[in-house]
């Protein structure tokens, strides 16, 4: 029987969720693309999976075709291995995408126009919570007044955001609540705007951020899994079939299994505790085993060793070009880190080390090469992020399978930022993807979403060109630092299931793997960066079912 697959598949859309994967089923007549088990690109033209949603047989065209019990027609289109970000965090793209959103709002009254319609739109919400709002690019020249806020909502507490993180505005029901008033002092390190009488007038700044943000209720589980439906829609939507989560916590994780249990999970998660508390609730003296089909599993930890280049909190070998008295902080001593990883290795859990700076970076390598004596066999230790490596620190990434979690996005968004926190003579280590790989180094490619959307083509886009959106700058910014096509798609897929040591399970489509696959209207490794950006995931399978699409 040979059904083209929009057809097929309409009757299959009409099931349940749920759905069980087919009995053996040949999907024919694609122009299939995988990275295979060399590490080189693969191309096939019909795949075979089983009732249990793994590949059998990948066929190139002159293979003969296996008796089957269901043969769809791919009708000639592109199909590609599910992406895999290497590094998000599953909840909070739940929660960003729940939560109001201000900040393209252009007027203080846009924004509370925004503000009353979001209220109305949301009447269950016990709390108005917000983000994004600039009162500078309002062109206000001051801080908005919690007045004016009652205007649009007075029946339930607003908290919004500034754009920043750095301040928050609330209504008087939520200064209320939080009992704040003019005989509250300012707290150290934060400051109450008031009015004439000295009363809260509405924006707290820093420290003072606090003294209304404990009140605010923290998400009921009916909000998480809201937010966990709303993060696998984002996420799959990008053509994102499994994620490595960085940091769940117990909520989190206890959220993740709500949905496992009720057939609800449909993205694959690799995760990592926040903590050693939360790894130990959930995984005990191991890894957890893998769960529902190889959907979750927790396997490390995730540990911050510095903070943000923007902010100057990432830790630098000399001072910040733009603040010669500053060169950021580490957040654990070099003794310190070297006991939390040991810890975790010590029972078989994975580090992923958050290193912004070059300092940091360097001493996570330090400590991976001093740890790797102990901990010998694959312990994949992670630096995530890896964003600014001494060039003379590079080829250390070679040694001891070090993997660099790394965000193409995070280049170009940020590569004036960073032009002005380091100055013109220490860019050469900065996002040096090519270097890394040149190396014997191992990428995994990822978004940090919700910082950056999770989306891989336009991740894919920019590690291949070292230009944003608009193309540029011209030509790219380091371009010696691009990868290619093929490098850029084993980033996304193979190398960040590696990373989670996923591979054999999901992240390329050979046999004895999990058939989770995209059918795409482009080929990605024939299309410019503007074409990358503009690819369309017409459907989305994960372990041989379909989870979205025509
Ligand atoms: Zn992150």
């Amino acid at each position: 029987m040979l059904r083209t697959l929009s057809t097929a598949l309409a009757a299959v859309s009409a099931l349940a969720l749920a759905a069980p994967a087919w009995a053996d089923t040949l999907v024919d007549n694609v122009d299939g693309v995988t990275i295979d088990e060399a590490g080189k690109v693969k191309r096939f033209n019909g795949l075979v999976f089983d009732e249990d949603g793994k590949i059998t047989q990948v066929l190139t065209r002159s293979d003969k075709r296996p008796q089957v019990d269901y043969r769809l027609d791919g009708e000639g289109r592109v199909m590609i291995p599910g992406m895999i970000d290497a590094h998000v965090h599953v909840m909070d793209i739940g929660f960003a995408a729940l939560t109001l959103d201000l900040s393209d709002t252009t007027s203080l009254e846009d924004a509370l126009a925004k503000i009353k319609a979001f209220a109305e739109a949301n009447p269950g919400r016990p709390w108005i919570i917000g983000r994004g709002w600039n009162q500078e690019k309002w062109g206000l020249g001051r801080f908005p007044t919690a007045a004016e806020l009652d205007a649009v909502v007075s029946d339930r507490p607003v908290w919004l955001e500034r754009a920043d993180n750095h301040a928050n505005w609330g209504n008087s029901l939520a200064i209320k609540t939080a009992g704040v008033t003019a005989k509250t002092p300012d707290p150290q390190g934060g400051k109450i705007i008031r009015d004439a009488k000295g009363a809260p007038a509405g924006v707290f700044v820093d420290y003072a951020v606090q003294l209304v943000g404990k009140v605010v209720p923290p998400p009921r589980p009916e909000d998480r899994d809201l937010a966990f439906a709303k993060a696998q829609e984002v996420l799959l939507g990008y053509g994102v079939t499994a994620v490595a989560d960085m940091g769940t916590k117990m909520p989190d994780w206890t959220t993740y299994r709500r949905a496992g249990d009720a057939g609800r999970l449909q993205i694959r998660i690799m995760s990592y505790a926040d903590s050693f508390e939360t790894l130990e609730t959930v995984a005990g003296p191991e890894p957890t085993v893998w769960l529902y089909d190889d959907k979750l599993r927790m396997g490390g930890i995730k540990l911050y060793l510095d903070g943000a280049l923007g902010s100057r909190g990432a830790s630098l070998k000399a001072p910040y070009h733009d603040d010669p008295g500053a060169k950021g902080l580490p957040l654990l001593t070099p003794a310190q880190l070297r006991n939390l990883m040991s810890r975790a290795a010590m029972d078989n859990f994975q580090t992923a080390v958050h290193a912004i700076g070059d300092a940091a970076n360097a001493e996570v390598l330090a400590a991976v090469e001093e740890l790797s004596e102990s901990y010998t066999g694959d312990r994949r230790w992670r630096i995530e992020h890896a964003q600014i490596i001494d060039p003379a620190d590079i080829a250390r990434l070679g040694k001891h399978g070090v993997i660099a979690s790394m965000q193409p996005l995070h280049q170009t968004s940020d590569r004036l930022m960073a032009e002005a926190r380091l100055g013109p003579d220490r860019l050469d280590g900065a996002y040096p993807w090519r270097s890394v790989i040149s190396v014997g180094g191992r990428l995994a490619f990822g978004s940090d979403a919700p910082v950056e959307p999770a989306d891989p083509f336009a991740g894919m886009a920019a590690a291949i060109s070292r230009t944003d959106a608009k193309g540029e700058p011209f030509g790219g910014w380091f371009p010696q630092e691009t990868v290619t096509r093929e490098q850029a798609l084993a980033g996304y897929t193979s190398g960040a299931a590696f990373a989670g040591f996923a591979e054999g399970r999901f992240g390329r489509l050979l046999p004895g793997e999990r058939a989770d696959f995209l059918l795409v209207d482009r080929d990605p490794l024939f299309a410019s960066p503007e074409a990358l950006r503009e690819t369309k995931v017409l459907q989305v399978w994960i372990g041989g079912v379909k989870v979205r699409g025509d």
